[in-house]
């Protein structure tokens, strides 16, 4: 057989059951507005919180270190691709997360595989909740250690887990801070507690929370008041750059110089973004305003679905998902959007469980009370056609 043909039948089997993935070309970047498959769209869709990855700031920082440094890093961080820029923005890093060290990574993803495949050795046992990100499962299953997975930010679950194993293994707790297809908040605090009973490290990818919640942005440990052992964060959503950090003591990011693997084998990230992503959070500390404003943009969403009487996910942050349940009718759902001037995905199986699909919304500072009002009328005409709701 041909290696086209054998393909063609493992990806009829994806379209069979509903699960076949395209790619969307997007003709402009002024989100939240786009123009893609030649159509203009409003979109509920990005990670772009704050409105800051096409924010003058942020494009001003970077264009004048492009000019001094060029385009690319051209090395690891560990070789010729480290420059005072990578320094200075792990240096803000720390000082935003008020943690003793920060360490860059190339993206997020590279992150939490570099701190789950390194520190937890054979015999150790992480325990890592249900819905965790991708990246956090990719660590786990690369790490030596075994893994246990509790249920979706059920605490009385996890203690049960942590009392059966054996005290004499080290445990690692690891969690999302914000799920990326819930939009619910992990109990840190009471996680806190629980490893400090059981001995165990706690390890928070703070992917979504970075920026969005606290009072000052610091995510998930302001919200609670509390300090994890070890953050993992993106510069990708709210900050609006890209890249990766861990933070946490010196000792741990000298650790993860030396032993993450995502870490010592991949050319840094460029210069201009650090200058930018250093930019982004001298404007997140101050922006507290925005904050609120993100909030009640959530609210106002979240209860406007619920109104209708959809079935709406989410602890009040900036991911709202609605539950559709049929994978088809998700789709169907996500085209009409479309057709009428939306852009929100559907997100089906393996991504979220069986019987679960759903429309993703997120909302941004950046979107007008009029293009909120347009996403609930659609959301009112679509849900009666497709018999979702009355
Ligand atoms: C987006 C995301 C990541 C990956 O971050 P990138 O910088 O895009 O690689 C990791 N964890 C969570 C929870 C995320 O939502």
């Amino acid at each position: 057989m041909k290696l086209d043909e054998w393909l063609s039948q493992r990806l009829d089997k994806t379209k069979e059951s509903g699960l076949y993935r395209r790619l969307r070309t997007m003709d402009t970047s002024s989100l939240p507005e786009m123009v893609a498959d030649e159509r203009q769209q409003i979109v509920f869709s990005s990670n772009n919180y704050l409105g800051l990855a096409n924010d003058e700031r942020l494009i001003y920082a970077a264009e004048t270190i492009l000019h001094e440094f060029g385009v690319g890093s051209s090395g690891s961080r560990l070789t010729t691709g480290h420059t005072k820029w990578h320094q200075k923005l792990e240096e803000r890093i720390a000082s935003f997360k008020q943690t003793e060290a920060a360490l860059l990574f190339s993206s997020g993803y590279l992150a939490n595989v570099g701190v789950l495949s390194s520190l937890p050795q054979k015999g150790d046992v992480i325990f890592s909740d249900q819905l965790n990100h991708a990246s956090v499962i990719d660590g786990c299953r690369l790490s030596k250690a075994d893994t246990v997975i509790y249920k979706h930010v059920d605490t009385d679950d996890l203690e049960e887990k942590l009392k059966e194993v054996a005290c004499d293994r080290q445990c690692f707790i690891v969690t999302d801070g914000v799920f990326s297809m819930d939009g619910t908040i992990a109990p840190l605090d009471k996680i806190m507690s629980l490893a400090e009973r059981y001995g165990a490290f706690v390890i928070i990818d703070d992917a979504h929370a970075t920026g969005v919640l606290g009072e000052n942005g610091r995510g998930t440990s302001e919200h609670f008041g509390v300090t994890p052992h070890i953050t993992i964060g993106t510069l990708s959503k709210a900050v609006g750059t890209e890249g990766g950090f861990v933070s946490g003591s010196k000792v741990l990011t000298d650790f993860l110089l030396n032993h993450a693997r995502t870490f010592i084998f991949q050319t840094s990230i460029s210069p201009c973004i650090c200058a930018a992503s250093y930019a982004a959070l001298e404007i997140i500390e101050q922006s507290k305003e925005q904050r609120q404003l993100l909030l009640s943009k959530v609210k106002q969403v979240k209860t406007g679905l619920e109104e209708m009487g959809y079935e709406v996910k989410g602890g009040g942050t900036p991911i709202i998902p609605v539950i559709i349940g049929d994978p088809y009718k998700a789709v169907d759902f996500a085209k009409r959007l479309q057709q009428e001037g939306i852009y929100a995905p559907a997100i089906r199986p393996p991504t979220v469980p069986i019987g679960e699909s759903r429309i993703r919304l997120t909302v941004t500072t950046d979107h007008s009370s009029k293009e909120i009002d347009d996403l609930l009328t659609s959301f009112r005409l679509i849900g009666k056609e497709l018999s979702i709701i009355v």
